[in-house]
């Protein structure tokens, strides 16, 4: 597929903390991408973990873009909410059951972590588990012993292969990071499962997104297979990294654009963003502007040390 009118992209934010400007600029890209072919946007809130995330930071995202200038095209209803969508969710994890697709990991708290946003691509290991291999006399002693499994989908030993729109041929072998979660013990659905099913469902086409999520491209592609979807078309975007090489996260609160907003004006921010990813030359300037200079061969690849 190439990039037209009839592209749909999303922006994903997981309410877990305020938007920084790292977040902002892989939506700042996701905008450009879309909007400079006159596609559409979704905005949909990732808050599938209701213990870390919360309405108020989604309202702040919201407001935040608003503020930009970065536009989208739906209304913020319940359905785009992934926590309103977990009868969805539901009939999928029923579906990938009947196949016989997954098993119960009875593994430790740090691995069932593997499953949960903001950061899904950073932990997906899975190290160690032997749960699949589990006897079903086994597994009735750790249910009986109290333990609640999160479940695994079974990856088959397949290389997914798939160019991505910045970094270019990617080749990724199923079975290098192994089974991953789809449900965690607590009852809530992972990243994995949800994303997949959502980008499938909302008819989503574009995915523009920071680099660290490059590594769960090959587990949603497949899995949207799996379900009988058409993946959308992958687009990653470097990192922006503080001056002592770390990647910026909603803990840098200084960073957050609720906090730059007191001091800048849109216009301040969106063109000190643009002069990091060589769109712009750090004069004041709004989204509008930028669309005309967007290009993808001009944005660096590697990470972007801010100063
Ligand atoms: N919800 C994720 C985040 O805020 C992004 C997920 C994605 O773009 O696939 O980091």
């Amino acid at each position: 597929m190439s990039v037209t009118s009839d592209t749909v992209g999303r922006f994903a934010p997981s309410p877990s903390g305020y938007t920084h400007l790292g977040n902002l600029a892989s939506y700042l890209l996701a905008w450009l991408d879309v909007r400079s072919v006159g596609g559409s946007i979704i905005l949909r809130i990732e808050d599938l973990d209701l213990n870390r995330c919360s309405e108020s930071f989604a309202e702040q995202i919201a407001d935040d873009l608003k503020f930009l200038g970065l536009d989208w095209d739906n209304e913020l209803r319940p359905e785009f909410h992934q926590s309103r969508r977990t009868s969805m969710y539901e009939d999928i994890f029923r579906q990938l059951m009947k196949h016989d697709m997954l098993y119960p990991c009875y593994c430790s708290r740090s691995q069932r972590l593997a499953a949960s946003a903001p950061h899904p691509g950073e932990y997906s290991h899975d190290t160690g588990c032997r749960c699949k291999y589990l006897s079903y006399y086994e597994r009735l002693q750790l249910e009986k012993a109290g333990k609640t499994p999160a479940w695994k989908i079974r990856v088959p030993d397949k290389e997914i292969v798939f160019t991505d729109g910045h970094y270019g041929a990617v080749r990724q072998n199923l079975a290098d990071d192994g089974d991953f979660i789809v449900r965690r013990s607590d009852g809530v659905f992972a990243y994995q499962l949800a994303v997949s099913f959502d980008d499938m469902a909302m008819g989503v086409n574009r995915v523009v997104r920071g680099r660290d999520l490059l590594n769960s491209t090959a587990k949603q592609i497949w899995l949207i297979n799996e379900l009988g979807g058409i993946p959308p078309e992958y687009c990653h975007a470097p990192l922006l990294i503080s001056e002592s090489g770390k990647k910026l996260s909603k803990r840098d609160g200084d960073l957050s654009i609720k906090q730059l907003r007191k001091s800048y004006s849109a216009e301040e921010i969106i063109g000190f963003l643009a002069k990091q990813l060589n769109i712009g030359d750090c004069k004041p300037t709004g989204v509008q502007e930028l669309l005309n200079r967007f290009d993808w061969s001009l944005i660096p690849k590697n990470d972007i040390i801010l100063k």
